[in-house]
C-alpha cells in the first residue's frame, strides 16, 4: 500500500463519507462546440437537451491548453491535470505503442504508456476496490486517455470490430466476442443517412464547395455497398455513436456496472468530429448530426436510468475540443483573412542547412537527393529540438537557428504569434490566454523549442486534404461544454471560466475521495449540493 493510499483509507475510516451514487457516466463528444447547444436549442428534445435545462451548465468550459487535439484533450478530464503534466501533448503520440498489439484484428497498437498520473478511477478504488470501469470509444485515444494507465475494461473501434490491446487483456471477453459475431457494422452497408427532421428546420445551406472535398456535398449520403467498406466508412457516420453507445450498453449490463460500490462508464463519441472535419461547424451536415446524437443520447441515459436509478447516477459531458470554420467559408463569407498554414518547407529548409554544415564538419549527414534528417521536428504548433548535442558538435549554436527561423515563421500569412517556451514564465497568464494555453500545454521535458500560434480564422493545413480544422489555443478550439447531471448536482447555468482540468476534483468532491496525485483543477463545490 502507497501512503497515499494509507491516507485516502484512513480519512475514510475517520469520517466515512455519505453512500455515493453507484455510477458514474463520462460522456466526451468529440469535437462538441458549446454554441451547437444554443443554436439549436428548441430542436434538442434528447438527452444533449436534458442534461443542458436540468443540470449544472458551465458555460464558459475551456480546453484551457494550447494544442486542441483528441488525445491531450482526453487526458485531462478525468485526471485534473494539463496535458503539461498527463505527459499527453499531442495525437501523434498519445496512445501508439508497438508493444501493445490488439486482440482479434489488426491496426496500430496502444497503451497508455505515455500517461502520467492518475485519474478518478484510481481515487475510488484506493478506497473501494470493488470499483470498476469501462471506457469505450470509436478511437483508442478517446476510449484510453479518461482512464490513464489502470487496466481496466477499455474497447475501441478497428475494422467493424470492437477490440482492446494486449496492455489491457490477453483475450476478448465473450460480451465483445458476442457483440462483434453480429457484425453490425458489415450490415450498414448501402443504408443512407437522410435528414431527421423536415427540410425547413434547417437553416443551413447544403450545397456548399467546400464541404467534403468537394464530393458529395449534398443530402442524403450513402455507405457503400460493399459490407468491408461500409464498416470502415460508418466510422464517419451518424451511425457510429448509435454502435458506440449500444456496444457501451451492453458491456454495462455484462459487467453488472453500477449494482454494488461506485463504478464508471466513459464513452467517448467521434461521429461530431468525423463530420465536422468533413462538413465543417456551419453545415447542415452537423446540425443534423448533433440532432442524431440527442436522441441516441436520450435512450442511452434512459436505459441506464432505469437500470440504476436516477438516485444512483451522476452524468458529465464534456468535449476534447471545438472547431475553427472552414477558412474557405470564413473568406467567403466575410472576406476576412484566413488560410491555410503549412510550414514543412521552411523546416525541411533549415534541416537541409544543417546537413550541410554537418557534412562540412565531417559529421555526416543526408544525401544530397535524400529526405533530410530530422534536426527539428515540427508538428501542430510545436517545434521540438531532437538531439541538442549534436548542434554543437557541428559548431552550430542552437540559438541563433531558431532566432533566424523564428524570424521567417513569423512573416508566414496566418501566423499570429512565435513564442519560445523560455518566455512563457513572464507571461501575464490572466490577460493573455495563448500563454497561459501553452504554460498549460508543453511538459519541461517534451523538447519543445519554438511555439508558432496562428490568427483565429487560420488553421494548420493537411496535405491533400480540405477539411475543417482544430488544434489552436483560439475560442473556436477550446471552448467546450461542461455539464453535470444527476444525483448531488445543483441545477443551473454558471458563468466564470471552469476548465476541463475541473471536472475531476468536481467530481472527487461529489464523490468524497480525494486526488491520489497532485492536480491542476479545483472542486467547483457552488455546482453541488451540501
Ligand atoms: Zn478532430
Amino acid at each position: 500500500m502507497t501512503f497515499a493510499v494509507y491516507l485516502a483509507l484512513l480519512g475514510w475510516l475517520l469520517n466515512p463519507p455519505p453512500p455515493r451514487p453507484k455510477l458514474v457516466v463520462v460522456i466526451t463528444v468529440d469535437q462538441l462546440r458549446p454554441d451547437y447547444l444554443t443554436r439549436w436549442k428548441g430542436q434538442l428534445t434528447g438527452g444533449l437537451g436534458q442534461l443542458a435545462t436540468e443540470g449544472a451548465f458551465f458555460t464558459d468550459g475551456y480546453q484551457d491548453h494550447a494544442v486542441t487535439e483528441t488525445a491531450p484533450g482526453h487526458s485531462t478530464i478525468l485526471s485534473g491535470m494539463w496535458p503539461a503534466h498527463t505527459g499527453i501533448i499531442r495525437n501523434s503520440e498519445g496512445v501508439q505503442d508497438s508493444l501493445a498489439p490488439l486482440l482479434g484484428t489488426t491496426g496500430p497498437g496502444a497503451s497508455p504508456r505515455r500517461f502520467r498520473g492518475t485519474t478518478l478511477v484510481d481515487w475510488l478504488k484506493a478506497v473501494d476496490p470493488t470499483t470498476r470501469a469501462l471506457s469505450v470509444s470509436r478511437k483508442d485515444r478517446g476510449a484510453i486517455l479518461p482512464i490513464g494507465r489502470g487496466k481496466e475494461q477499455v474497447y475501441w473501434y478497428q475494422s467493424g470490430l470492437f477490440t482492446t490491446s494486449r496492455y489491457y487483456a490477453d483475450s476478448l471477453p465473450t460480451w465483445v466476442q458476442a457483440f462483434n459475431a453480429r457484425r453490425l457494422p458489415f450490415k450498414a452497408a448501402s443504408t443512407v443517412w437522410s435528414l431527421l427532421l423536415p427540410d425547413s428546420a434547417y437553416k443551413e445551406a447544403d450545397n456548399e464547395a467546400w464541404e467534403n472535398g468537394g464530393i458529395g456535398v449534398v443530402f442524403p449520403h450513402a455507405l457503400p455497398a460493399d459490407s468491408v467498406r461500409a464498416a470502415a466508412a460508418v466510422a464517419g457516420a451518424p451511425a457510429m455513436d448509435s454502435l458506440t453507445l449500444l456496444f457501451a450498453l451492453e458491456g454495462f449490463e455484462a459487467l453488472r456496472l453500477g449494482r454494488k460500490g461506485t463504478d464508471v462508464l466513459a464513452v467517448s463519441l467521434s461521429t461530431t468530429d468525423a463530420v465536422g472535419h468533413a462538413f465543417g461547424p456551419d453545415s447542415r451536415e452537423i446540425h443534423d448530426q448533433v440532432l442524431r446524437l440527442d436522441h441516441y443520447l436520450a435512450w442511452f441515459l434512459k436505459r441506464l436510468t432505469d437500470r440504476v436509478g436516477r438516485d444512483n447516477l451522476v452524468v458529465v459531458l464534456t468535449a476534447d475540443h471545438g472547431v475553427t470554420s472552414f477558412p474557405e467559408r470564413t473568406r467567403a463569407k466575410t472576406g476576412g483573412a484566413a488560410y491555410r498554414v503549412l510550414l514543412d518547407t521552411l523546416v525541411t529548409a533549415v534541416n537541409r542547412d544543417l546537413d550541410r554544415l554537418a557534412a562540412g564538419a565531417g559529421a555526416g549527414g543526408g544525401g544530397a537527393g535524400s529526405a533530410p534528417r530530422e534536426w527539428l521536428e515540427f508538428d501542430t504548433g510545436m517545434l521540438f529540438l531532437r538531439d541538442n548535442g549534436r548542434f554543437a558538435a557541428i559548431g552550430v549554436k542552437t540559438d541563433s537557428v531558431l532566432d533566424a527561423l523564428a524570424a521567417r515563421i513569423v512573416r508566414v500569412q496566418g501566423v499570429a504569434r512565435v513564442i519560445r517556451p523560455a518566455e512563457l514564465a513572464r507571461a501575464d497568464t490572466a490577460s493573455d490566454p495563448v500563454a497561459r494555453r501553452w504554460l498549460h500545454h508543453l511538459a519541461p521535458d517534451a523538447g519543445v523549442v519554438l511555439t508558432v500560434t496562428l490568427q483565429p480564422a487560420s488553421v494548420w493545413d493537411v496535405p491533400n486534404l480540405s477539411i475543417a480544422m482544430h488544434g489552436q489555443p483560439s475560442e473556436d478550439d477550446s471552448h467546450v461544454p461542461i455539464i453535470f447531471w444527476g444525483r448531488g448536482v445543483r441545477r443551473g447555468s454558471y458563468s466564470g471560466r471552469m476548465n476541463t482540468v475541473d471536472i475531476a476534483p468536481t467530481l472527487g468532491a461529489l464523490l468524497g475521495v480525494s486526488p491520489l496525485s497532485l492536480v491542476d483543477g479545483r472542486a467547483r463545490t457552488e455546482a453541488l449540493l451540501r
